[in-house]
Formats: structure tokens, sequence, C-alpha cells
């Protein structure tokens, strides 16, 4: 991860251009262009986790960015205005500007309009695809209009790029990144174990390859690794949550500012939270390097995010079943409509057909303020509580 960053920031000097690309794609198309390919969610993300999101939020709010939008997208644009962001802690000067920026909506509106703050600021060229969303049956009229998007952007991006796609190269891609995500899988996969040898907290942190560095050899390597690691974990009664008790699912966004807090909440309660929708986005079972743009398509439609609530349901009773869960945790992020899911009922439906109990927590992603700290943990212990007396 430490040399992707410090790439990122070498090589332009080299001659490599720069793509900004959406977290969910098309990242493989990108970097089969030989794009230096940077992912503006995960410095989101890292702003998040080093709290430094409540102080540079308010600079983007005072450009007419609005306090109740993605909170990734303010702290970003406000770490820009500022000039500071988490990559000065490594010794590096600060995210690297886009020659391009590439984004998909399957995720929600707020990417593109956060691109086009910098395409209008830096004079770059802004391209992407509009994915339809709540998506039920993905039927193939949705896959084709998908996929010629995908295509679409070849001749937009070959220019900038300086060089032509080779369709060789973009299937070595797109092997490594279906071999990736089929790791990232079975990493999370291994929390179907009782006691769970990695949660949700962990998955936090260790889904970084699969976010930035899916498509190359090196993210295939390391979830080989740690595949390896949790296997004996597994095999030798390893726990994440020493005398685990009760297992939970994380339905929503992290709070990024939070983790430790929370993690170590949870295992004072002897309770893992084994599984969250928000870990496995980064499973795209449908890469298929033999079928590049249809297969990046279904990939990139499949997502949980840009479903209808019925497959949503659908999808959070297999993982309950699958995860052996006796609770859901909603976590409402006020500036992330898109991944919160207990708005319009979901949680006393899936209450009430899987009689598993569920918890909400109003917070948010990056923006601390939106967040009580003492509210949640009260909440939490109640609800741990509650599963006790069951
Ligand atoms: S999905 Fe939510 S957190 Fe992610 S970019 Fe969109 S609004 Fe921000």
């Amino acid at each position: 991860m430490g040399k992707y960053y410090a790439d990122l920031t070498t090589g332009p000097a080299q001659g490599k251009k720069t793509a900004w690309c959406t977290s969910v794609g098309p990242a493989e198309l990108l970097r089969a262009l030989g794009f230096n390919v940077y992912f503006p969610e995960n410095h989101g993300a890292m702003l998040g986790a080093t709290r430094m999101a409540a102080d540079l939020i308010p600079l983007a709010n005072a450009r007419g960015f609005s306090p109740d939008i993605c909170s990734y997208l303010t702290s970003d644009i406000g770490s820009y205005l500022k000039g500071e962001s988490p990559f000065q802690k490594m010794k590096l000067p600060g995210p690297p500007r886009a020659d391009v920026l590439v984004f998909n909506t399957n995720q929600c509106r707020d990417v593109k309009d956060w691109f086009q703050f910098y395409a209008r600021e830096w004079k770059v060229p802004c391209v992407g695809i509009h994915t339809p969303r709540s998506l039920g049956e993905l039927d193939d009229s949705i896959i084709e209009d998908v996929a010629r998007q995908i295509q679409a952007l070849v001749p937009q991006l070959e220019p900038i790029a300086g060089q032509k796609l080779d369709p060789a190269k973009l299937r070595a891609v797109m092997e490594w990144s279906r071999q990736c995500t089929d790791l990232w899988k079975a990493v999370l996969e291994t929390a179907a174990q009782r006691p769970t040898p990695i949660t949700f907290f962990d998955g936090t942190i260790q889904m970084g390859p699969a976010v930035v560095l899916r498509g190359t050899p090196e993210a295939v390597d390391y979830y080989c690794t740690l595949l390896a690691e949790l296997e004996q974990g597994v095999a030798n009664g390893t726990a994440a949550v020493p005398e685990e008790r009760f297992r939970i699912y994380w339905e929503g966004m992290p709070i990024w500012g939070k983790l430790r807090d929370l993690s170590t909440q949870f295992a004072s309660l002897r309770t893992a939270v084994v599984a969250s929708t928000y870990c496995n986005s980064w499973i795209f079972d449908d890469l298929d390097p033999a079928d590049p743009y249809r297969s990046m398509a279904r990939a990139y439609c499949r997502l949980f995010i840009c479903r209808s609530e019925d497959r949503k349901e659908q999808y959070l009773e297999q993982m309950v079943a699958k995860f052996k869960v006796d609770g859901i945790l909603y976590h409402d992020a006020k500036t992330c409509p898109n991944n919160s899911n207990n708005r319009y009922q979901m949680p006393q439906r899936l209450e009430q057909k899987l009689s598993r109990p569920y918890l909400v927590i109003n917070g948010d992603l990056n923006d601390l303020r939106l967040y009580s700290e003492e509210q949640a943990r009260t909440n939490i212990e109640a609800f741990i509580e509650q599963l006790a007396e069951r």
C-alpha cells in the first residue's frame, strides 16, 4: 500500500498519466490503459480514519457544498482547499492531480459532482458511466447499455493515456482483478466460522488492496497470504474476539474515526461483528477476462448499493444465514443516504421475517459532529443485553 501511494506521486514525473476513478469501477479499464489509478473515496476514508475530516468539511461548505451531502466529498474538497492530507503523514506531497476523472454513478450522484469540481478546477476532462439504480432483475438491456458506455470510454481515454488499449493487457488485468476478488471473498467468508478469525473492523483495513490495487498481482499475493493466515487461524480455533458470544451484521458505512472505539467496545461485550455489506462491496463475482465489457457491466450493476429494496432484502437474508448472525446493526450515515438502508422500513421487515433484533446507530462516515459517542455506546450495550435475554 505504501508503494502504491508513493508510485502515485512519482508516476507523473515518469510520464504516467493519472486517472481518478470511483471505487467500484471501471478501474480495470484504466489500469489496462497504463494510468496511475487514484481513488478519491479511499482518500475520503483516510480523512475520516485520521479524524481530519471535521476540520476540513467547513471549507467545502463555504464554497457551496452543503453539509448534508457526502462527507467524503466535502472532506476531500476541504483537504484540497487547505492543502492538508493524510498523504503528508506518509511524507508524500498530497494526492496526485488528475489528467482525467472517470466516474460511475452506480453508487450515487455525489461522485460525479465531486469529480466535476476538480474537472472545472484543473480544466481536465471528466467522463463516466451512468448506471441505472434500484435495479431488480439484471436484464440484458441494462447490461448491454452499461457495457456500451464502458466501451465508449476507450476512444476518449486513449489520447489522454497516450497509448492504445491492448486487449491482451485488459484480459490480464481482468484476470488479476478476478483472482483478487475471489480471494477477498474467501477471506471474508472465514468469518462464517465460529469463532470468527476476523471481524468487520479488521475487514475495513484489510480491504485496502481490493479497493486500490485490484487488477495487479500485488493484491493477489496479499490476499493469498492473508487467506492462508486466516485458514490457519480457523484450524487453530483462533478467535478475533476471545470467548465470542454474539455475532452481529454491520449494515451501512463504517464510522471511520471510531473504528478502534467500536471494535474495543464490541470485544469487551464478547460480540463479533462478523460481516457487512460494506466490505462485501468489493466482491465482483461476474468479472470474466473472456468477456471484459459485459462482465464489468454485470459486476458493477450487481452491487448491493444500486439494487432494488427487494434484492437488498434477499441479500441480507442470505448473509444473516451464512454468517449465523444474532442481530443486525444499521448505521444511518447522515450524509450518505445511498448506504443507509434503515430509512424505508427494512429493519422492521427483516426483523419480522428473520426473528433477529436490530439496532440503528445515527452517525456518519466522516463527520463526527453527527455522531454521539455516548448515545451509541449506551445503545450498543442495551442491544447486547437484549440479545443475552433472548
Ligand atoms: S456512496 Fe455515499 S459515501 Fe460513497 S461517495 Fe456516494 S454519497 Fe459518498
